[in-house]
């Protein structure tokens, strides 16, 4: 609820047929975080906290409004995160960053992909820290920010304004960065393989096509090259995993013949997170890169026998982009 003071203060934002008192509770519910400094943060900073969302500046003043009290009785709880480009924000926010003749703002929401922000963001450089066209692109970075908050923002957008201001709304990315689609009685079924792996971390191999997808299990083959060469594998299938080498064979094989491909490698983490720990990415990805593109990953984490939560990870572009896979029955 607005106080008499807020009403009267945002009234003709209220008033707005866009914002209305929903809204403008909204924008006060947001807290951004900007990494960015000079001109485009002051002026981004003003029309932020102006229309009521608290602003956190890094570096150099903040500027007139960094008096304005809070607009709403509750400390906001959303942050948005803003950062100069090539970095992205972690999860919801905006990077900033220019390339010859333009800045280029892409703003990314909590339902969108974290790997084509980074993708779309690799290519710019840190915004510049004086620019005429600083004000504008400072008032656009604020815009982008309330349409988040207000739930008018697709996935990703992003916005260009050229050194002379003319503006124009970039196409986001195709993402391609999704995980397999996997139908809940499969992941039921996958669950139940695993689980009879306990307590050691069992591994299973997902194949199909985009929408016909089939579990292979796979037996761990963790304890026999450990028994073999015990120096090259020191962990044993109670904390590691690798799958039998003749049996993946096989199945590359056989899925390759069958028209069909490799979308996913499943394993366990009897009694851990859901993370694919180090050794997991250096059996992934040696060198940084994966050894197998395209290929995801899920990682099932057990807790006290049961299934507790499980995550996709994807290598792109040398990292790791991941998600949560939601369980049967968990949500
Ligand atoms: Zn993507
Ligand atoms: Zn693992």
């Amino acid at each position: 609820m607005l106080s008499e003071l807020q009403i009267q203060r945002y009234a003709r934002q209220v008033l707005l047929h866009d914002v209305g008192e929903r809204g403008q509770e909204a924008l006060g519910a947001v807290r951004v975080e900007l990494a960015v400094g000079g001109e485009i943060a002051r002026a981004a900073a003003a029309y932020l906290r102006a229309g009521g969302t608290e602003v956190n500046v890094a570096e150099g003043s903040p500027g007139p409004w960094a008096g304005t009290p809070p607009l709403l009785g509750s400390a906001p709880s959303r942050l948005v995160a803003v950062t100069a480009a090539p970095d992205v924000p972690a999860g919801e926010g905006i990077a900033v960053g220019q390339r010859p003749g333009a800045h280029v703002l892409w703003s990314l929401g909590r339902d969108g992909c974290p790997a084509c922000i980074r993708t779309a963001s690799r290519e710019l450089r840190p915004p510049a820290a004086r620019s005429v066209s600083a004000v504008q692109v400072g008032a656009l970075l604020a815009l982008l920010v309330q349409r988040r908050a207000l739930g008018v923002a697709p996935p990703m957008e992003g916005v260009e304004v050229s050194d002379t201001g003319v503006l124009s709304t970039l196409a986001a990315p195709a993402c391609t960065h999704q995980p397999p689609v996997v139908p809940p009685g499969l992941l039921a079924q996958l669950l139940r393989h695993l689980a009879a792996a306990l307590p050691d971390e069992g591994c299973a191999v997902l194949v199909g096509s985009d929408d016909a997808v089939r579990l292979v299990p796979m037996v761990n083959a963790q304890d026999a090259h450990h028994a073999r060469d015990p120096a090259a594998f020191p962990r044993k299938a109670r904390t590691a995993f690798s799958l039998d080498p003749h049996a993946w064979l096989a199945l590359l094989r056989s899925t390759e013949a069958a028209g069909e491909r490799v979308l996913a490698i499943a394993h366990s983490h009897p009694d851990g997170g859901d993370h694919l720990s180090a050794e997991d990415r250096r059996w992934a990805a040696p060198d940084g890169q994966t050894l197998l593109p395209g290929v995801a990953h899920l990682v099932v984490a057990f807790r006290a026998g049961q299934p507790a939560s499980a995550r996709w990870s994807l290598w792109t572009d040398g990292d790791v982009v991941d998600w949560d896979c939601p369980l049967p029955g968990k949500s």
